[in-house]
């Protein structure tokens, strides 16, 4: 997110002590302003809780739904993501050598920086410190300009297949290319293993090499969450929540958390102010470029089906699990019509949506507890988008138990509209609610095998490109279409 354009009108004076004024000039504007990210949800924000990280995963294994953040994408975002960056600011030689002695420990260093800082802590200047930063940035521009690496090559990386590792290189091409994600992992440094393991992966992604093998990634990966140790193959959208709320603990920008508060409900209170209140609970306690993008809210309404009692809650989400109409709730239906009898049929996007809108029946083992009849009962449960998100990830619900459902779902690659699943007191504040398509992740074969690929938008030149493992091509948006669809990236307006 420093990664502006604004390096773009760097000159080439001759003497030393002109260019070092004009880096400081530049590093003083930049940190003396607070990112974009921050200043949008500070604005925005009201409260949800998310207690920790255990029944944070509970809720992403629930249904999920999508919920929208208010703020419009700011106009500097947009630009970027649609005009390729400038490579006509060439330093002079002189400015480029002191880069490429910076970058040699900076760009490439599998030791986060943070080592060297803690080292240094007084004697290092403030100044210093965000020359760092500010050269970083510079490296990848110097990459762009030097013709040891074309330009043409940068965000073309393959990634080798450590040993079924395609489902993770297919969701790591799909992040690679959301420009807001890239960059702040790429111009800062951070604390953790995994956030540091994955700012030197998109780092590496970004310098213009054919190949790159992830293992310090992978290793990182494991520790975090186990499941994905070994080499065995893995659902790459599981994988995604895990990486994402792994990424997300450690760029935290709250380093101590105010302990977890349930919060009681209040007598008449609007859903408006409902929602603001639990948003604001959350984002108390959670608060990373990872929320930044990926955080809404959803809100969920529960009614009693003996007494008609309603409650509601507002949860957030990183991702929206959609079902594929195909396979009904209803029992009876299901018996009737195997999920790989309508394998055949196509349906839209929308009729996911839809579907996942629908009243669900919570009966039997499902039941809910109800306080006013003060026992468990049969529950009508409701969700509706509340809060969007600037970065929309829709998983299709394609695995079931043992079956894998290969019905193609049409969706559009520019301006989804999400207004229809927007809960109705929630318009006022997502006053943008259409995207455009990203990326996707594919995945071919059946359940527990096949292979997973990607196809993105390269987020600098707009061209598509299709990613299978260290092979990348050139590709077009057909290719983003067709059965193996799974998990689809969109990107607000
Ligand atoms: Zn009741």
């Amino acid at each position: 997110m420093f990664a502006d354009n604004s390096n773009q009108n760097e000159t080439t004076p001759s003497k030393t002590s002109n260019i070092i004024n004009a880096v400081l000039d530049k590093i003083k504007r930049r940190s003396s302003s607070t990112p974009r990210s921050q200043i949008r949800n500070t604005s925005q924000v009201s409260n949800v809780s998310t207690p920790n990280k255990s029944s944070y995963l509970a809720l992403l294994n629930s249904k999920s739904e999508t919920s929208p953040q208010s703020s419009p994408r700011s106009p500097d975002a947009s630009t970027r993501s649609n005009s390729p960056r400038s490579t006509t600011d060439i330093a002079t030689p002189f400015y480029r050598k002191i880069i490429d002695q910076k970058s040699s420990n900076v760009l490439f260093d599998a030791q986060p920086r943070k080592t060297q800082r803690s080292k240094t802590p007084t004697t290092r200047s403030y100044s210093t410190q965000a020359l760092d930063s500010s050269i970083t940035l510079k490296s990848r521009e110097r990459d762009r300009t030097l013709p040891v690496v074309s330009s043409s090559k940068l965000g073309r990386t393959g990634l080798v297949n450590l040993g079924n590792t395609c489902f993770m290189n297919a969701c790591i091409q799909c992040l690679s290319n959301l420009s807001e994600l890239r960059d702040a992992f790429e111009s800062k440094s951070y604390d953790g293993q995994l956030a540091s393991s994955f700012s030197l992966l998109i780092r590496r992604l970004w310098s213009g090499a054919d190949t790159f093998e992830p293992k310090q990634f992978k290793t990182a990966v494991s520790k975090w969450a186990p499941q994905f140790s070994g080499y065995r193959q893995q659902d790459s959208q599981e994988f995604l929540r895990f990486l994402l709320d792994g990424l997300h603990e450690e760029t935290n920008r709250i380093k101590k958390k105010v302990p977890y508060v349930e919060l009681k409900d209040i007598k008449d209170e609007s859903d408006l102010h409902k929602s603001d209140r639990w948003w604001r609970n959350y984002k108390e306690r959670n608060d990373s470029i990872i929320t930044d993008l990926f955080a809404g809210q959803l809100k969920s309404t529960l009614k009693c089906g003996m007494c008609g009692n309603v409650s509601t809650s507002f949860d957030p989400f990183m991702d929206v699990s959609l079902p594929i109409p195909s396979i009904s709730n209803d029992q009876s239906f299901r018996h009737y019509y195997s999920p790989y009898k309508d394998n055949h049929k196509s349906f839209e996007l929308s009729e996911c949506f839809e579907k996942f809108s629908e009243n669900e029946l919570l009966i039997g083992h499902e039941q809910v507890y109800c306080s006013k009849c003060q026992k468990h009962q049969s529950t009508t449960k409701e969700l509706r988008l509340f809060r969007l998100p600037k970065i929309l990830v829709v998983h299709l619900k394609r695995f079931s138990n043992t079956d894998k459902l290969l019905n193609e779902v049409k969706f559009p690659l520019v301006g989804l509209d999400t207004c229809d699943y927007l809960d109705k007191s929630a318009h006022s504040i997502n006053k943008n609610t259409k995207y455009n398509l990203t990326g996707v992740i594919k995945h071919m074969g059946g359940v527990g095998g096949g292979h997973y690929t990607a196809t993105c938008m390269h987020c600098d030149t707009n061209e598509w490109l299709d990613f299978n493992d260290s092979i990348v091509k050139r590709s077009s948006e057909m290719s983003t279409k067709g059965p193996s669809t799974y998990v689809l990236f969109y990107s607000m307006q």
